[in-house]
């Protein structure tokens, strides 16, 4: 039976289906990629490099195509989905730019006689596991260092965002990356434990969830394959102070609304100093309030997006349900829609109890959970009493009142008076159960690297 199905959230109508692959296809593509990688890595950089700018190209030359794809599969609104296919090209400029003198060999003093040089090296073929939430900044991330460096990748990507991974090959492979050097693979999460097996795996990467990040962190460590994991996050926005408390609540309603909520690190836990918290509530409630599902291929003022599935729609419910039960307050939102769409009103919730199963867990969707706070040491202590440190940030009107804080974030990227700051050049990542390891910027094209010595008597 089809498992890979592309469905419009919107309606819950399928609009195609694939079969998942045999064995035989996973074995044929493994050989592919590991052929490929011994002619790929032996090519210039310069080269590599030509084809990831062409990749660049034609994602932009296709924007508008691209753009509506992901909007059917995951629902997201035609703006941001062509904002997100621009960034996705933005990585592959990146790379392609800046990617080759990243990657250039240098010496090291040695206190032994002899020379010694630094070699940045591929390791062979690499296994990405990618969600749905951005499908081509994602695969974005991981391929464009990785193709750049030399390795070879196969892509699994997430069940419900099938066409669209199915046209990043084709681009990939339109731009002059020989055919296995980029290959989706629509396997099963079986088929996935037998890639990470084979020897000639070298690694892999997950972007995806806890509960996902555990298993593939096992089968990795089993066979002794480098992982990088980037996975969930309840990130802090610490608001100390503000001249415009009207600013910063629509700052924090923008960015925890952008995408359906589903952005792993938008601002799940909004931390808020008691001299400005009622305000503050009232700026988010207003904007909650008298919203109405729109179609997310042209949505129009006062309307909100479908989440990327009936069963997100219904797991976000049954959350922020589980939430009221244990005595937190629904000042806005918070409806699911009848039938078989995908659509949950973006919410306000507060009075969440400290240390309650809801204060411990991620809501991935337009959930705005508000704390109150009276003193910033109560702010930061509430900020790092989490298992996730993925994003953080912290606004006050006082940068250096700000930035103690920040500095005490237990976080992968910390940021004063702004939520997130995203570009190709800066690198993505967390700490703690938010994983391990970087992508994008100059540290993200060394994770998956040999970075080999070279050492000359
Ligand atoms: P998910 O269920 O973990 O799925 C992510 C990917 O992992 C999909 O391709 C999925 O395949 C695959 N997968 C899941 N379980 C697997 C298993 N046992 N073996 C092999 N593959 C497996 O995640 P999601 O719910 O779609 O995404 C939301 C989560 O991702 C959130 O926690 C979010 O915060 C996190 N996220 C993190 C980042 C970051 O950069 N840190 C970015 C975006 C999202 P199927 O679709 O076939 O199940």
């Amino acid at each position: 039976m089809s498992t890979y199905r592309v469905q419009n959230p919107a309606t819950g109508e399928v609009l195609e289906a694939f079969d998942t692959a045999g064995d035989a296809d996973i074995a044929d593509a493994i050989e592919r990629a590991d052929d490929v990688y011994r002619e790929w890595r032996m090519r210039s950089v310069h080269d590599r490099a030509g084809a990831i700018q062409r990749i660049a190209d034609l994602v932009r030359e296709r924007s508008a195509e691209l753009a509506r794809m992901i909007s059917l599969e995951m629902g997201k609104s035609t703006s941001e989905a062509v904002e997100e296919v621009e960034f996705a090209a933005s990585i592959f400029e990146y790379y392609a730019v800046h990617g080759p003198s990243l990657i250039t060999d240098y010496e090291i003093p040695s206190s032994i006689p002899g020379k010694a040089r630094i070699e940045q090296r591929p390791i062979g073929v690499l296994l990405g596991v990618m969600p749905w939430n951005f499908p081509y900044y994602q695969s974005a991330r991981f391929a464009a260092p990785n193709l750049l460096l030399g390795n070879t990748i196969l892509l699994k990507h997430a069940e419900i965002c099938a066409r669209s991974s199915l046209t990043v090959q084709e681009i990939i492979e339109q731009a002059g990356v020989p055919c296995g050097g980029y290959q989706n693979v629509f396997a099963s999460h079986e088929q996935v434990s037998t890639i990470i097996a084979d020897p000639r795996v070298r690694g892999v990467s997950l972007t995806g969830s806890e509960r996902a990040g555990a298993v593939i962190g096992q089968q990795a460590g089993k066979h002794l394959k480098k992982c990088v994991l980037e996975l969930g996050g309840i990130d802090p926005m610490v608001v100390l102070d503000a001249d415009d408390v009207a600013d910063v609540a629509q700052q924090a309603w923008e960015f925890r609304t952008y995408n359906g909520g589903q952005v792993c690190n938008s601002n799940k836990r909004i931390i808020v100093m008691n001299d400005i918290y009622d305000e503050f509530v009232a700026q988010l409630k207003k904007r909650a309030e008298g919203l109405t599902p729109g179609d997310q291929l042209s949505l129009g003022d006062g309307e909100y997006v479908p989440l990327s599935s009936r069963s997100a729609a219904e797991t976000v419910h049954a959350q922020v349900q589980k939430a009221l039960a244990e005595g937190a307050t629904l000042v806005a939102g918070g409806e699911l829609a009848e039938g078989s769409a995908a659509y949950y009103s973006p919410a306000v919730l507060t009075d969440v109890p400290v240390g309650s199963h809801s204060y411990r867990e991620e809501i991935f969707g337009p959930v705005a959970t508000i704390y109150r706070v009276s003193s910033d040491a109560e702010a930061l202590q509430l900020a790092n009493d989490c298992h996730l440190g993925l994003g953080g940030s912290v606004f006050s009107t006082d940068e250096s009142r700000a930035a103690r804080i920040a500095a005490e974030l237990e976080v992968g990227m910390t940021h004063v008076n702004t939520i997130a700051a995203e570009s190709a050049e800066l690198p993505f990542g967390g700490v703690k159960a938010s994983g391990f390891g970087r992508e994008m910027g100059p540290i993200g094209i060394g994770e998956f690297a040999n970075q080999r010595l070279y050492f000359v008597a």
